[in-house]
């Protein structure tokens, strides 16, 4: 490794990179004249030293530094403002990581993964090096969460081509350049970066095996898993609880209480580094997962909802898999709602509000639930998972009493309880559903789950029993099959309309997304796990309204074909495809799923859509 990397040092200028258009300043870089860009970029910093701010726009553009290529893609107006966004692009020959693992999709998260941490681990080591007012020498990276996702702060491709994306304040003193502190930043703080946590040598090789090795894993896990017919697998010894309700992190070990695998729903895999794995294997189906209040049920829930994601060795969820296409469903009253069809759980309402086209401001517990899971549907989702506790209780079910009592012409709801067979036996849509307290699903449940001091125990065929010996007497109230009978065509172009520029999009929390004007709660949308998700779809937002302003007019995607859009110009284009020019890419993007995209849609309330109507087919 150490001479291939000198050979490559030696080869500087042979370097990767200047494949895009110079910008302003560095226009005059071109013919590459003999010098190294170094040098040339050490004595533009002298020259800048003592000149205002905005003389560090000359910076921008490509600049060939001895092994790797330093991009300057946005410099920053002022040292207080938002630090100036880099680029580093080195290739395999230069960091000298092994090709092999980077031949899969998962292999390159993992490693990309991995890197990130390294700079994280680097920079933390550091510590703040203030080189002058404000944000002056500061260098800032997307931290990276619990998750494998593929992120914009790192890439590398399968020929081993890495990049880079981070901030860093170019130092000034008030607002006067300092040249030889952004010398020191430039030209030997970054360089010694990318040596300590880019190059190969540099890296623990074992730990970064294991990064790959888990990816390949859950990989191979995920396909045995479609192979079985299973919606969920949890590893026997997952940690599954968390540090806390504000902490991704695992509760420490001693503390927690490992997963224990039931004999009666385990099944294993024979995975290609782990080996043999035994773990609860959940099936297709209806699976309730019960017990007593504190035992454990709420968090194996939130497990399953997170499973839908990869997570990094050490987190204890490695192998607490999830259907990708998973979708956490709960009430959120407050929501607003436009032209759903939830006609399958809620009928007219009062007033004879049709609810085929449902449309409000503000959605109540029982509609907003009903439009989670019909969006969820037409998303395209097959996995519903719920939990008593974010659940409204009148959308779940009616019990014997309440039928009496309230007839049914006057209740426009029909519970889940009698609807969530029909999705299984009509639509293929499977659930897993935490209850404590509604035992009128026993009656529909294929497998029940009881938590008993956070160890899972299968008790399907006590329930069984129960239901015979104690029947709830319900009528079932299901009218006929789930049937939606519309098909709805998102607007989006109105999110930029009012706008003279692109709108600024912005996300400080992970719930909070805003798009110019306008703000989108992602505050329910339990599955986004970082704030670079909630950033990467306010700039996925963008690129859609951009399609349906290029389309002109015409007629829009449905749903389902729009997140189709939306999927295949990442996997096509990459990040790329979500801007005008690369070096808009920021480094503060994660990849969500179609579903949480579907969500921030969903909760636009300035969304239109154009409704077309199904043919009956019965
Ligand atoms: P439930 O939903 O059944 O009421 P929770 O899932 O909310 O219970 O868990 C109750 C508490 O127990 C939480 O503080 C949670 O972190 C903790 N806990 C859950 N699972 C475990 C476990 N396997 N080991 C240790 N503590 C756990
Ligand atoms: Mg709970």
């Amino acid at each position: 490794m150490r001479t291939q990397f000198t050979e490559a040092m030696a080869e500087m200028g042979v370097g990767p990179g200047d494949d895009r258009p110079q910008r302003s300043g560095a226009a005059g870089l071109r013919p590459r004249p003999a010098r190294p860009d170094a040098e040339r970029l050490r004595a533009l910093l002298e020259r800048l030293d003592g000149r205002g701010y905005k003389a560090y726009q000359s910076l921008s553009g490509s600049w060939s530094l001895g092994g790797f290529t330093l991009h300057v893609d946005h410099v920053q107006g002022d040292p207080f403002a938002e630090p100036s966004r880099l680029r580093v692009e080195m290739e395999a020959k230069v960091h000298g990581l092994p090709l092999e693992p980077l031949q899969s999709p998962e292999g390159r998260v993992a490693t990309a993964d991995f890197l990130l941490r390294q700079v994280v681990r680097v920079l933390q080591a550091r510590g703040s090096r203030r080189r002058g007012t404000g944000r002056s020498g500061e260098i800032r990276v997307a931290e990276p969460g619990q998750s494998f996702l593929p992120r914009s702060a790192m890439e590398i491709d399968a020929a081993g081509r890495l990049t880079w994306r981070f901030q860093a304040g170019l130092p000034a003193d008030g607002r006067t350049i300092l040249g030889r502190q952004a010398a020191i930043l430039l030209l030997e703080e970054i360089p010694a970066l990318v040596r300590e946590a880019l190059l190969y040598r540099s890296l623990n090789a074992r730990q970064l095996r294991t990064w790959q090795e888990t990816a390949a894993d859950q990989a191979a896990a995920r396909r045995l898993m479609e192979a079985r017919g299973l919606v969920a697998f949890v590893a026997e010894g997952s940690i599954l609880p968390r540090r806390s309700g504000v902490s991704d992190l695992p509760l420490e070990r001693g503390r927690a209480v490992p997963f224990a695998v039931p004999a009666e729903m385990a099944q294993s895999f024979l995975l290609p580094h782990a080996g043999e794995v035994r773990g609860l294997a959940v099936p297709e189906g209806v699976t309730l997962i019960t017990g007593g209040g504190f035992h454990g049920k709420s968090t194996l829930e939130r497990a399953l909802e997170l499973g839908v994601y990869d997570h990094i060795p050490g987190d204890g969820r490695e192998l607490c898999l999830t259907r990708r296409d998973a979708v956490k469903i709960r009430a959120e009253d407050g929501r607003a709602v436009t032209a759903v069809d939830i006609s399958p759980f809620i009928g007219r309402l009062p007033g004879g509000v049709e609810t085929e086209e449902f449309t409000t401001e503000l959605a109540s517990g029982s509609t907003s639930q009903a439009a989670n899971i019909a969006e969820a549907l037409e998303a395209g989702s097959r996995l519903l998972l719920m939990d008593e506790d974010t659940c409204a209780t009148n959308f779940m079910v009616r019990d014997r009493r309440m039928q009496r009592l309230i007839p049914r012409e006057q209740e426009p709801i029909v519970p889940f309880v009698d609807r969530v067979r029909q999705l299984r036996d009509e639509l293929g849509v499977s659930t897993i559903l935490v209850v404590g307290g509604v035992g009128d699903y026993l009656d529909v449940a294929d497998h029940v789950i009881a938590m008993r001091e956070f160890r899972p125990a299968v008790i399907t065929e006590e329930a069984r029993r129960l239901t015979e010996e104690l029947p709830s007497q319900r009528e079932p109230e299901a009218p006929g099959p789930v049937r939606f009978r519309i098909r709805r065509h998102p607007r989006l172009a109105v999110l930029e309309a009012e706008e003279r520029r692109p709108a600024r999009i912005r996300s400080q929390e992970v719930d909070e997304l805003r798009f110019g004007r306008w703000e989108i709660d992602l505050g329910a949308v339990e599955q986004v796990v970082e704030v670079t998700q909630s950033r990467a779809i306010g700039h996925i937002l963008r690129l859609l309204a951009r399609m349906e302003r290029e389309g002109a007019g015409g007629a829009t995607p449905a749903m389902p074909e729009l997140l189709e859009a939306a999927e295949e110009a990442l996997r096509s284009g990459g990040w790329r495809s979500l801007v005008e020019r690369p070096e808009e890419v920021r480094g503060d993007w994660a990849l969500p799923r179609r579903y949480e995209i579907a969500a921030a849609i969903n909760r636009f309330r300035g969304l239109h859509v154009d409704v077309e109507r199904l043919r009956e087919t019965f």
